[in-house]
C-alpha cells in the first residue's frame, strides 16, 4: 500500500479521523486502473463512537427549531454550489462517469435534496382527526433518533444526500457510509458540512465495506432505522438482519426496467431519449432501461436507427468535456458486464453491435472500458433479460400488441421503473396503471420532481422516497386522542 496517496477520513463527532484500527483500503481511478487515494477500513468501533457521538447530540439536534435546521442545510447546499467545479471533478475521478455529467446531473442534483428537505420541512405538517364534538386526535411526528443510511456507487453524492437530507432535516442524527468504491465525495461533503456549522455528531460518515462497517450499522442496537439503495442481494441481506430488530427499512434496489416502444411514438424523440436510458452513466443507473420492447411493424426500422447511433458512441476519458460515454466504475463490475455478454451469446442471443472491452490508450490502457452493447434474439426467460447486468448493455425484443408488451414488460421478478412511447393517450394511461412497477414515464425518461414517491415494487425495493413520503419514514407517528 502506498501510504503517499492521500488519505480518506472518517467524519465523527464533527472531526476529520482515521480509522481506529489504521486500516486503509485503496481507492481506484476507474479511468485509469491506477490507486489513488485510500479509504479508511473502519469497523465496528469506529461506527461504536459514531453513535455514541450521534446519541449525544440527539437531545440538541431534535430540538432545535426546524427553522434553524433548515438554515444550516440551505448553508451546506450553497456551499456544495460553490464548489460544484470541484466536487464534479473528483465525482467523476471516483467514478468513472464523463465530467460533464457529474457537472450537470450528480452535482446540482446533490444540491438540491439538500436544498428540497431544508425547505420541506418547514412545510411538513401533521394531521388532526376530528371525531364532531366527542374527540379531537392529533398526530405528532416526532425525529426516530439515531439512523443509518448506506448508498451505492452509481450516482455516489446525488444518493448519499438523497437519504441524508430528509433524516437531518427531521432531526435525526445520521451514521452514514457511501459506497466503499466511490468514496470521495463524501469525504469532501464532510469537510463542507464543517463549514457549514452542522453541529458536533448530528452527520457521522463512516468509509469502509459492506461485510464490516456495513453491517455493524444494520446490526447495532441504537440505530433505529435503515434507508438503503443499492443491490437486491445485499437489501435481502440487511432486511433479514434489521427486520428481526424491528428496524423501520427502507429498500430501494436493483432494477431490470422495460422502454416499450409503440410505433405510434415521436419516433426522433423517442429516439434521442431511448440512447440516453440505454447508456447514461455508461448504464449504471437503477432506472436505465437495460429490456426495449418494440413493436414488430416498428422494429426493423427502430433496430438500423439506434444500431446505427450505438456505433457512433465513443467511450473515452471521463476528464474530457467531450466524453459521453467513460469507464465503468471497477474492473471486477467490468468483469461481471462482460460474462453477462458471453452469457448473451451463450443463450442465443446476437450481438449487434459492442460486446468487448476498450482500450483508449496511453494513460487510460489499464482502465475498465466497455463498448455500448446491443443485443437481440433472446426470450424474456433467459438469464440475460431477467438479470440486472447494470452496465452499457441492452437486449432487443418485438411485440405485436398491448397485452404482449405488459406481459413482457411484467416478466421479470424487479419493479423499479418503465418508460412507454406512443402518442395515443388512452393506450397510454392503460399500460401505465397495468406496469408492475413504482415510477412510469410516457414519453420521456428521468424527469423528476422531488416532491413525489420514488420506489420500486417486487424486488426492487420497500418503501418509498422522495417529497413527505421520506420525512414520513423519518419521523415517528403518534396519535393523540382527547375527549372533548
Ligand atoms: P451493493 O448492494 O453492493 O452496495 C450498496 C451499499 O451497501 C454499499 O455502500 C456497500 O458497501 C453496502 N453493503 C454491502 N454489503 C453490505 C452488508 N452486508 N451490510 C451493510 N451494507 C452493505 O450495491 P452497489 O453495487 O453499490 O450498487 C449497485 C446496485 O444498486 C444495483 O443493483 C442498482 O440497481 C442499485 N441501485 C438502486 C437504486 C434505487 O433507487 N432503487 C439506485 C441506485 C442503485
Amino acid at each position: 500500500m502506498n501510504a503517499e496517496l492521500p488519505q480518506i477520513l472518517n467524519y465523527i463527532d464533527g472531526k476529520l479521523v482515521a480509522p481506529l484500527s489504521g486500516g486503509f483500503i485503496r481507492n481506484i481511478e476507474p479511468a485509469t486502473g491506477k490507486e489513488y487515494s485510500l479509504i479508511p477500513d473502519s469497523g465496528p468501533e469506529d461506527v461504536e463512537n459514531a453513535v455514541l457521538a450521534a446519541k449525544a447530540a440527539f437531545p440538541s439536534w431534535s430540538t432545535t427549531p426546524y427553522t434553524e435546521r433548515s438554515c444550516i442545510l440551505v448553508k451546506l447546499a450553497d456551499l456544495i454550489l460553490e464548489n460544484l467545479e470541484p466536487l464534479a471533478r473528483a465525482e467523476s475521478r471516483d467514478n468513472g462517469k464523463p465530467v460533464s455529467l457529474a457537472r450537470t446531473v450528480d452535482i446540482p442534483r446533490a444540491e438540491s435534496n439538500i436544498r428540497f428537505f431544508a425547505t420541506a420541512i418547514v412545510h411538513f405538517s401533521t394531521e388532526a382527526h376530528i371525531m364532531e364534538d366527542s374527540a379531537v386526535n392529533y398526530t405528532t411526528r416526532k425525529p426516530i433518533g439515531v439512523v443509518g443510511c448506506i448508498s451505492p456507487w452509481n450516482l455516489p453524492l446525488y444518493l448519499f444526500t438523497w437519504k441524508i437530507a430528509p433524516a437531518l432535516a427531521a432531526g435525526n442524527c445520521v451514521i452514514a457510509k457511501p459506497s466503499e468504491i466511490t468514496p470521495y465525495t463524501a469525504f469532501m461533503l464532510s469537510e463542507l458540512c464543517i463549514q457549514a456549522g452542522l453541529p458536533a455528531g448530528v452527520l457521522n460518515i463512516v468509509h469502509g465495506t459492506g461485510p464490516s462497517c456495513g453491517n455493524a450499522i444494520v446490526a447495532h442496537p441504537e440505530i433505529k432505522a435503515i434507508s438503503f439503495t443499492g443491490g437486491t442481494a445485499t437489501g435481502r441481506h440487511i432486511a433479514s438482519i434489521a427486520a428481526p430488530m424491528f428496524k423501520k427499512l427502507s429498500l430501494e434496489l436493483g432494477g431490470k426496467n422495460p422502454n416499450i416502444i409503440f410505433e405510434d411514438c415521436d419516433f426522433d424523440d423517442m429516439l434521442r431519449t431511448t440512447l440516453r436510458s440505454s447508456f447514461a452513466n455508461q448504464g449504471q443507473i437503477c432506472l436505465c432501461g437495460s429490456r426495449i420492447l418494440v413493436q414488430r411493424s416498428l422494429y426493423a426500422r427502430f433496430k438500423e436507427a439506434f444500431v446505427a447511433k450505438v456505433k457512433q458512441m465513443q467511450v473515452g476519458d471521463p476528464s474530457l468535456e467531450s466524453t459521453k460515454m467513460g469507464a465503468v466504475v471497477s474492473e471486477s463490475h467490468m468483469e461481471k458486464i462482460l460474462s453477462y455478454i458471453r452469457l448473451a451469446e451463450e443463450e442465443g442471443g446476437t450481438i449487434l453491435c459492442g460486446g468487448r472491452r476498450v482500450n483508449p490508450g496511453g494513460n487510460l490502457s489499464g482502465g475498465f472500458y466497455i463498448e455500448p452493447t446491443v443485443i437481440e434474439g433472446l426470450g424474456p426467460n433467459c438469464r440475460t433479460n431477467q438479470e440486472e447486468i447494470f452496465g452499457p448493455v441492452v437486449t432487443l425484443q418485438a411485440f405485436d400488441d398491448e397485452e404482449e408488451a405488459l406481459k413482457l414488460a411484467n416478466a421479470t421478478p424487479y419493479g423499479l421503473s418503465a418508460t412507454v412511447w406512443t402518442s395515443d393517450l388512452k393506450r397510454a394511461h392503460r399500460i401505465a396503471d397495468k406496469l408492475e412497477a413504482g415510477i412510469v414515464w410516457v414519453n420521456c425518461w428521468l424527469l423528476r420532481d422531488l416532491r413525489t414517491p420514488f420506489g420500486g415494487v417486487k424486488q426492487s425495493g420497500v418503501g418509498r422516497e422522495g417529497g413527505f413520503e421520506a420525512l414520513r419514514f423519518f419521523t415517528e407517528a403518534k396519535n393523540i386522542c382527547i375527549q372533548l
